[in-house]
């Protein structure tokens, strides 16, 4: 996907702040932080939405969870607890159309959310 902002940052054409990388998922800091520490993990492979997942791609969704979870260990907070959330589409607030994972940690958080 030549025209996706987060297929860029896994081919390096931009350069991310990245926190975590494996074989299938990269993990960089988002540039408009919603807590001290805010983490979007993205599959390296390109899937626009949650609506696209499938038997061929979901396997992803996990590896992109343990990720975050390593992330959280590193980052300090796993004990007192973080966010994930991923967004869907247009009511969702979706703004990257490429899958990504939000994690969010080190403040605590409300429920429910805006
Ligand atoms: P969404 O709204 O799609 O769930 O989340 C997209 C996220 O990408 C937002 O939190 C936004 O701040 C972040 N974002 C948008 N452009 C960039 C960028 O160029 N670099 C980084 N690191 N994050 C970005
Ligand atoms: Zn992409």
């Amino acid at each position: 996907m030549t025209d996706c902002l987060f297929c860029k940052m896994v081919t390096g054409e931009i350069t991310p702040d990245t926190v975590y990388e494996d074989e299938d998922v990269l993990a960089f800091r988002d540039i408009n932080p919603q807590a001290p520490t805010h983490v979007l993990v993205v599959p390296k492979q390109h899937v626009a939405t949650l609506n696209d997942l499938d038997k061929s791609n979901i396997h992803l969704v996990g590896k992109m969870m343990l990720a975050a979870t390593a992330i959280a260990e590193q980052e300090g907070f796993a004990e007192q607890g973080y966010r994930t959330v991923m967004n869907c589409n247009a009511d969702g607030g979706q703004t990257v159309f490429h899958i990504h994972l939000h994690l969010l940690g080190g403040r605590i958080m409300h429920w429910p959310p805006g």
